[in-house]
């Protein structure tokens, strides 16, 4: 469960951020020509002030490149 930041209500989850007019959504990816998706970004908004989080659900590839990176 997801809280807003600015106002602590729970917020609702698993939204999905798309390109205005596509249908594509969009990605995280890591720098470089070919490099892979490090997954696609899904969203959070909070109902009551409207707050909007962005996210990704699985976090193995982020936490593999984080440990690369030391
Ligand atoms: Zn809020």
């Amino acid at each position: 469960m997801r809280k807003c930041l600015r106002c602590e209500t729970e917020m609702v989850e698993n939204l999905t951020v798309m390109v205005t007019n596509g249908g594509y959504g969009i990605d995280v990816r890591e720098k470089g020509m070919f490099k892979g998706s490090l997954g696609k970004i899904k969203c959070a908004v909070c109902p009551q002030c409207g707050y909007i989080e962005t996210y990704i659900d699985d976090t193995g590839k982020i936490r593999k490149l984080a440990l690369e990176n030391k």
